[in-house]
Parts: structure tokens; C-alpha cells; sequence
């Protein structure tokens, strides 16, 4: 007798195929068990799914069999293919690609032969020796903040100051959870491991006395073959506490009790891709879901968030009662008796500086004096290569990228243009292309040029030892080689960097602990933008980068944090200086109540690429009245805007363009999307649509 199986194999959200598949197997299986179907001519990895009732001989005709089981894997638990079906749902992908990419790729390739081999622990290793580190008194704060936690059960926000040891925070309650239950687990989520090598090793020596291999990581800079086998120990529940980017929400760990999500407002915890999650989001969701599931009783499965700057989202819920807030504000001192406080923010209002200069002479004057010192600074701007542009003053030509509405951007080093959009890269032409004027210039300035500048003008300056200052300069283009951002800001710890020019890629996270100046150069763009989370990410960072000053309380007192503005008065900057997060966060959050913005309101982009931008708007617009005749925006719960070019129209040739869609109710949102989608699929089919190369939804969008 056969049994029917509803299994869920790989789709892409496009094709034909949006829910599971049947298929029959000789032998029963449970749920959540890892299959190999046929699918077409080929055979590829699935996940039983349902099980059906018997439906006799009509199926068996029609029915394919399984190829075979992953022997010796455990299913995959109920309450992580509720989370696929939810993300699924939710961010209006297929249940298979979201299922499948949750998965370690190289599981597909395995024989049962391989998977045998590596299921193979060399030693049942379940020794628990009492740990033996040596740990740190911890500040009252973090005290305060542990114990608080510990008698809450809603979601947490950890909302400490940069240097206030909320690592230390999430270490103490990891330890909690895995010391109270000997099989529990922790999943740990950080924005971008390469970033922080050292916080791996931290943990691994921390639950070092649970024996070997016990802390994985996660994450896309593994190899396949490592990933899978860190993708197992969790799975076996072997690994006990995990460390990974994004794709760790999606980890198979059968005891998860505690999840962290460091740096929580980091947008890096956004897929911006297939299906565009928010692993932040997925993480408040996951815990719910697997305190509901426990099957004995384990007490719940928390969420601790943390971070210096929390999402307007989070902020919002903790003033809500939502969410739990646990508050740090104090900066940890390096040495006892001593005060480490945050750095001083100084504003250069350049309406008052000479016009033709970048660093401001006060700004200038801070860096020689640091150099002077034997201090470092850290200086950075938003953009990379050598100048934005080159122009000819003759005939008015610009790099434009042909294939792009975008500026090529000059790179002095290799004498190129390049499109940071395409990547079109082409030699810097002799003349101007357009008048064969010689004399084309570079116009504003990227992270090449000022590292240039900076040399220039630091020419004169001595460091205490008589050497001249050592500039060096981090961004995606030094950093392109694997192994180059490590041995770069390896140089900077060592001391044998004194200014650091990047972009704000070296304003995140790294623990630079005599750095005593950081300055930004151009920050204004973000005052003004058309995107409304622009001044919240200006400000995270501003006060990321600020945080990177003065870490060692030895200099503390006398660390600064540079602004150059046109508009010194402006409220963000007020906030800045005073380091006054709950002050910024409420200036923005009233505006965004006013114009029912989220966390107010809740918004889906859906973006269409084609050759042609009117038939990306068309395709758009087409879908929306068919959306407005059908009446599935209820009774005006759900606005749709008209389709409009993005604001980078044009990349590598392709038209780009999307449409709004808001609404006061997340599940009136979600209720129009869902049906909503046929709606797209069937306009995409009408002749007028046939050259239209995609689209795509997008579901609490990050960027607009
Ligand atoms: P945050 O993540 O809040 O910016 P970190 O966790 O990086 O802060 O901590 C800042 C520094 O303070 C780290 O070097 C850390 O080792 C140290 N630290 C944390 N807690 C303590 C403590 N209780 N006593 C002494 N040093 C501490
Ligand atoms: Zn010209
Ligand atoms: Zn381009």
C-alpha cells in the first residue's frame, strides 16, 4: 500500500509551481522528513510536507515516487516549517524556494554514503565540566540588565550605548539558558561575521567546557562543505549554540531557547533578494512560535535584541510595552576608578569655511594635533574610488555610465571609470569624448582622493617618533582580496596606521581602541533624501562612528567626533551631540505618525524591471487598476500610488521602476498582497507584459 506525501521541493516564486508537489512512497514517512523526488528529468532535494489520507488507485497512476530519504537525519521539526510556511506568506514567495533555501546547498549533492560518513561523530562527547573562565565583574547596568531580563518573557531590546558590554550581556544569557537545560540552544545573530572575527573566538572560549565543537558558525563566507557541517551539529542538536548573519533565523536547531539579534537595526538583516525576509523580524516571530511549540515545559524562548541606535520599529514597540527595554548607557571603563564617557561632538558649519577646501581648517588642525600626539583618527565619507565624476569644463561632458543613470565614478589608481551600479569599466579617456578637450578634470571627492588630499595636507606634520604620518585607506576597493580587510584593520589595532580614511563600512563595529578623532566629511545628503529612513541610518551610523572614538578610557576624555554640515542647526545633529537616541527617535517618530509611516503604517514596494521603462509601469499600473476593478484594496484599506521610475532608473540597460503600496493595517496589507499576486501573475501573461524581464515583491521595504 502506497502512502501519499505532499513534499515541498525547490520552485522559483515564478513558475508553475507554488505549493507542494504529491508524491507516493512505499514506506511511511513522518513530516518533515528530507526526501530526494524526481522532478522533471532530474532528481532533487524535498521536504515531506503533509501527509494525505489514502485516495486509492486514481493517484497511483498519476503519482511519481520518492527516490529516496536522507537516512539517519531527524525531521525537521513542526514549528520551523511553520516558520518557512510564515515567511513564505509573509514576503509573497513560493513555500519550496523558501523552504529550500533555508536548507545547506550541498545537502542536495549528497549520496546516503557521504551523509552516513558525516553523521559519524567520532566521540558522543557529553561532558559538562563546570566552566572554568574566569569571568569579569559585571558593571551594575549590565547586571541590572540581566536580572531584568530574566523575570520578563516578552521580547527584549537591549538598548545600551557603544562600549557599554552588551556582548557580555548576551554571553551571560546564553550561559543562563544552556547551563539551565542541558539541551538547549542558542542561536546568536550578527550583522557581518568578517567584520568581527574576534567576537567567534570570544564565544567559543566561553562554552569551551561544553565540550568540543559545541559553538558553530553560519554564515555565506563558509565553505559548503562547512556549512553543511555546521547546518548538522545544530540540527542534531550536537551544537549548542550558533553564530551566524541572517540565514541563521533559518537554522534547524530542535531546542532553541534564546535568540539574540546584536546590532539589531543594522539593514543587513534584510534579504534583499528572493525572498526579501527580515531576519530581525523572523527572529521576534521564531521565538513566539517556538514558545507556543514546547512540548514540555521549558518556559519560553526569548529574543533579545540589541544595540546603541534600536530600528524606529523596535524603539516604538519598547514605548508600546511590546517589547521589554533594557537600558545601558554607560560606557565600560578600561581601567578601574576611571570614567570612559562618550566622545564630544563638534559641528564644522562649512557655510563658514573656505569654499574649495574638503577638510575644514579647525577639522584639519584636530588631525595634525593628533598625529602630533601619536593618537589615531579615523576619517570617512560616503563614497569610494577617486572622484565622483570626471567632467570637461569646455563642453560639459560627465563620466555618465552608458548602460546606467548613474556617474562613473573616477579611480585614480588603475586610471579608470567605473560604474558602481554595472560595473562598466572603462580607461580614462585622453580627451573629452564629446569636444577632445584635453583638460578633463575630477569633480567632488571619494575616499582615493581624500586619502591623497590628507597626504598633502598632513605633508609638514610629525608623528611623536619624527616619522611623518602613515594614511591608509579602507573600502570595498582594498578590501576586494580575501584575507584584506582583516590584515588592514589588523594594522590599525597594531598601531602602525595614524589616519584611516574609508567609506562607513570602517564605522561599524570594530573595537578601535586608540582611536580618539572620527569625522564625518559629507553627511548632509541624508538630511534631505526622498527615502524616509534616511536621517535613522545617518544617525546610527553617526553614532557608530562616534562610538568608535575614545573606546580606551585613557583617552576618552579628550576624544571628539567630527560633523561637517551646511546645516550645523539641524535637529538630528542637536540629538547628536547630546547623544540623545530617545530624543532623535521621538522628532522622528512624530513625523512618521504624522504621515502614517512605519512603524505607523506598513508599506510592500513591488518593483518591475523591463527594457523599456514604460512597460515596467505599464505592467505596474495594469496590475493596479485590475487590482482597483476586482476591488481587493477593501474599502480603501490599501492605497496603491502610481508606478513611478526608481531612483536609480536605469542599470546595466534595464528600466527599473516600482509602486507603493501602503496601508494603516498590516493585515489589510497582507490580505491585498495575497491576492493580489494571481492578479500579477495574470498580467504579467498579457502580450502588452511579454518583454518584461521581472518583478518582484517587496514587503516591509528597508530603502525607498
Ligand atoms: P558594546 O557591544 O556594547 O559596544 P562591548 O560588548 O564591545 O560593548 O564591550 C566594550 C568593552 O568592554 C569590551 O572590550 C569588553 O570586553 C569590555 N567589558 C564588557 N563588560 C565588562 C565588564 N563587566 N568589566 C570589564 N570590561 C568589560
Ligand atoms: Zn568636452
Ligand atoms: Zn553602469
Amino acid at each position: 500500500m502506497s502512502n501519499w506525501l505532499q513534499i515541498v521541493v525547490a520552485a522559483p516564486a515564478h513558475s508553475a509551481i507554488a505549493g507542494p508537489l504529491t508524491y507516493q512512497s512505499e514506506s511511511p514517512l513522518p513530516v518533515g522528513s528530507l526526501v530526494r523526488v524526481p522532478l522533471g528529468r532530474r532528481e532533487v532535494l524535498g521536504v515531506v510536507w503533509e501527509i494525505l489520507p489514502d485516495s486509492g488507485a486514481l493517484l497511483e497512476m498519476q503519482t511519481r515516487h520518492v527516490a529516496g530519504v536522507l537516512e539517519g537525519l531527524p525531521p525537521l521539526s513542526a514549528t520551523w516549517r511553520k516558520l518557512v510556511q510564515f515567511t513564505a506568506g509573509y514576503y509573497q514567495r513560493s513555500l519550496g524556494e523558501v523552504a529550500l533555501a533555508a536548507l545547506p546547498p550541498q545537502l542536495r549533492d549528497l549520496s546516503s554514503v557521504q551523509l552516513a560518513r558525516r553523521l559519524k561523530r567520532p566521540v558522543a562527547d557529553t561532558s559538562h565540566a563546570p566552566s572554568t573562565a574566569s569571568l569579569m565583574a559585571l558593571s551594575p547596568e549590565q547586571t541590572a540588565a540581566i536580572a531584568e531580563f530574566d523575570v520578563d518573557t516578552r521580547p527584549a531590546l537591549l538598548f545600551g550605548a557603544t562600549g557599554s558590554g552588551k556582548t557580555e550581556v548576551y554571553l551571560r544569557a546564553a550561559a543562563r539558558v544552556l547551563e539551565q537545560d542541558p539541551a538547549a540552544q542558542v542561536l546568536v545573530m550578527v550583522p557581518e561575521i568578517n567584520l568581527t572575527p574576534q567576537l567567534q573566538s570570544r564565544f567559543e572560549e566561553r562554552f569551551a567546557h561544553l565540550g568540543k565543537e559545541r559553538v558553530v558558525a553560519l554564515h555565506s563566507g563558509l565553505t559548503p562543505a562547512q556549512r553543511l557541517k555546521s547546518w548538522l551539529a545544530a540540527h542534531a542538536g550536537h551544537a549548542r549554540l550558533v553564530l551566524g548573519t541572517r540565514m541563521a533565523v533559518f537554522a534547524s536547531m530542535p531546542n532553541l531557547r534564546l535568540l539574540v539579534v546584536d546590532e539589531e537595526h543594522d539593514p543587513s538583516y534584510k534579504q534583499q533578494e528572493g525572498a526579501r525576509y527580515s531576519a530581525r523580524d523572523l527572529a521576534v516571530y521564531r521565538a513566539k512560535i517556538e514558545t507556543e511549540d514546547a512540548t514540555h515545559d521549558h518556559g519560553p524562548c526569548r529574543v533579545l535584541l540589541g544595540s546603541a541606535t534600536p530600528s524606529l520599529e523596535s524603539w516604538q514597540a519598547t514605548l508600546a510595552g511590546r517589547y521589554q527595554r533594557l537600558t545601558m548607557s554607560e560606557r565600560i571603563a578600561a581601567d578601574e576608578g576611571e570614567q570612559a564617557s562618550l566622545p564630544t561632538v563638534r559641528r564644522v558649519d562649512m557655510n563658514h569655511q573656505p569654499k574649495q577646501g574638503v577638510i575644514a581648517p579647525p577639522l584639519l588642525d584636530a588631525i595634525a594635533q593628533r598625529v602630533a600626539r601619536g593618537e589615531q583618527s579615523l576619517i570617512f565619507l560616503n563614497r569610494r574610488g577617486y572622484a565622483p565624476v570626471l567632467a570637461c569644463h569646455d563642453c560639459g561632458w560627465k563620466s555618465e555610465c552608458p548602460h546606467c543613470s548613474a556617474f562613473r565614478v573616477f579611480h585614480k589608481i588603475d586610471r579608470t571609470l567605473r560604474c558602481h551600479h554595472c560595473g562598466y569599466t572603462e580607461r580614462v579617456p585622453r580627451a573629452c569624448p564629446s569636444c577632445g578637450n584635453i583638460d578633463i578634470a575630477p569633480v567632488g571627492r571619494g575616499t582615493e582622493r581624500l586619502e591623497e588630499h590628507l597626504a598633502e595636507l598632513l605633508a609638514g606634520v610629525k608623528r611623536p617618533d619624527g616619522e611623518p604620518p602613515r594614511i591608509a585607506r579602507i573600502d570595498a576597493d582594498t578590501t576586494r582580496l580575501k584575507g584584506a580587510l582583516e590584515s588592514q584593520l589588523a594594522s590599525v589595532h597594531a598601531g602602525e596606521i595614524d589616519v584611516l580614511v574609508g567609506t562607513q563600512m570602517i564605522a561599524k563595529g570594530h573595537d578601535f581602541r586608540h582611536i580618539t578623532l572620527v569625522a564625518a566629511i559629507n553627511p548632509d545628503g541624508a538630511l534631505f533624501s526622498s527615502d524616509f529612513r534616511a536621517p535613522e541610518r545617518l544617525f546610527s551610523l553617526l553614532m557608530q562612528a562616534g562610538g568608535r572614538a575614545g573606546r580606551d578610557a585613557r583617552h576618552s576624555g579628550a576624544s571628539e567626533m567630527w560633523v561637517q554640515t551646511f546645516h550645523p542647526a539641524h535637529p538630528l545633529f542637536e540629538a547628536l551631540k547630546k547623544h540623545d537616541y530617545p530624543g532623535f527617535a521621538a522628532q522622528q517618530l512624530a513625523e512618521r505618525e504624522a504621515a502614517g509611516m512605519s512603524p505607523f503604517g506598513y508599506s510592500a514596494l513591488v518593483r518591475a524591471e523591463a527594457r523599456a521603462q514604460d512597460v515596467a509601469q505599464g505592467f505596474l499600473n495594469a496590475a493596479a487598476a485590475q487590482a482597483e476593478a476586482q476591488q481587493l484594496t477593501g474599502d480603501g484599506q490599501v492605497t496603491a500610488y502610481p508606478a513611478v521610475p526608481m531612483t536609480i532608473q536605469r542599470v546595466a540597460n534595464i528600466e527599473r521602476a516600482q509602486m507603493l503600496v501602503e496601508s494603516s493595517s498590516r493585515a489589510a496589507l497582507q490580505r491585498f498582497l495575497a491576492a493580489w499576486q494571481p492578479v500579477l501573475f495574470e498580467t504579467r501573461q498579457q502580450a502588452e507584459f511579454k518583454s518584461l524581464i521581472r518583478w518582484a515583491i517587496d514587503v516591509d521595504p528597508i530603502a525607498i
